[in-house]
């Protein structure tokens, strides 16, 4: 088995601005392991919550523990291994997609059919990040008809306050009078209890479907209070690393939104699914700066999952991967073997 490594440059289309700051581009860490004539790929977006803040430091992680453990050949043991060594979870899903991608080649398989999944069935949301409401005016219109999605992610949680949060929303509904969308809202943390309190009943006149994370990570004790009286469905996402997270939540949350780049791949991803579903959550997926062969493998796990959010890729210029089609507003995987993202091929 032949493992190689390669570091990419992506630069967002539209720089992506939340309430912990904007980013217009990163470089991501992009795994092949290569094995009985069959190569699988993984890729890993690396932050610094996510415990590897540069592809450098994620290769680091990940060259390490091969070193210590070079014997692959079962994915749950190489991935519960992985994280008792310490490697990053970012960095593990870069390994884990692979082999999850390798071991669907070998068997012919597309990875979602391989894993027991459907399609999936529901669109994938675009993002729309903390802006001005001109700024949101002109933004909107290319970020949705030109992809032909009515799915809208609204980022809140604006660093100038909830009157800011409110002067964007506001664009956002105008929008919405004249082309119906389907709108939900994350507030990445940004709001204080009473904030939130205040825009979920704000929201919930005003077409917000469901909020994602209105209080920020290790504000959970107060979770329970905002939960109690909730006027819309609350789901977690940075509160919400692993499936070992959820049973603290659970009492105070309706959904997690899990992301493969916190749970360490496709095996993290199957498990959080099968915790939530135990105690009866509703499920997401989101994405983290992704091109399309990591937004591949999130979309082979997507065809049960509530609502889906891997529109990361359809915001790179250029995406040097292919493999994760739109069609009609879904992310869908491919009915080629493995999770069917892979490098561009240069005409
Ligand atoms: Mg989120």
């Amino acid at each position: 088995m032949h493992i190689a490594y390669k570091t990419v440059y992506l630069k967002k289309l539209f720089p992506l601005r939340i309430s912990r700051g904007v980013r217009d581009g990163q470089s991501n860490l992009y795994l092949s392991v290569a094995d009985e004539g069959h190569t699988g790929w993984g890729e890993t977006s690396p932050g610094v919550s996510e415990g590897a803040a540069t592809p450098e430091e994620a290769q680091r992680h990940l060259e390490a523990f091969l070193k210590a453990y070079p014997d692959v050949s079962s994915i749950q043991d190489t991935y519960d291994r992985a994280l008792a060594y310490g490697v990053a979870p970012c960095a593990l899903a870069a390994l884990d997609i692979a082999l999850w991608d390798l071991k669907a080649k070998k068997a012919g398989m597309p990875l979602y059919q391989l894993l027991g999944f459907s399609k999936p069935k529901h669109p994938t949301s675009m993002t729309l990040g903390i802006m001005t409401p001109a700024e949101a005016k002109e933004r909107l219109p290319l970020i949705l008809k030109n992809q032909g999605i009515k799915t809208l992610k609204v980022k809140l949680g604006n660093p100038e306050g909830i009157a800011a949060d409110k002067a964007m929303y506001e664009e956002v509904l105008r929008y919405h009078m004249q082309l119906p969308i389907s709108i939900r809202v994350d507030a990445n943390g940004g709001w204080s209890l009473e904030d939130a309190k205040h825009m979920m009943d704000w929201l919930v006149e005003r077409h917000c479907a469901y909020v994602e994370q209105p209080l920020k990570e290790g504000q959970e004790q107060d979770m329970p209070e905002l939960y109690k009286n909730r006027p819309l469905p609350i789901f977690v996402d940075e509160s919400c690393r692993m499936a070992s997270d959820i049973p603290n939540w659970a009492h105070a949350v309706d959904g997690v939104n899990m992301k493969l780049m916190k749970c360490g791949g496709i095996t993290g991803a199957l498990r959080i699914i099968a915790t939530a579903k135990a105690f009866g959550l509703q499920t997401m997926i989101g994405c983290m700066g992704e091109s399309s062969i990591s937004i591949a493998a999130g979309a082979a796990v997507s065809g049960v999952l509530d609502h889906i959010d891997l529109d990361s890729h359809l915001n790179l210029n250029p995406d040097p991967c292919e493999g994760a089609p739109l069609q009609n507003e879904i992310t869908m995987p491919l009915d080629v073997p493995g999770h069917g993202g892979r490098f561009k091929t240069k005409s």
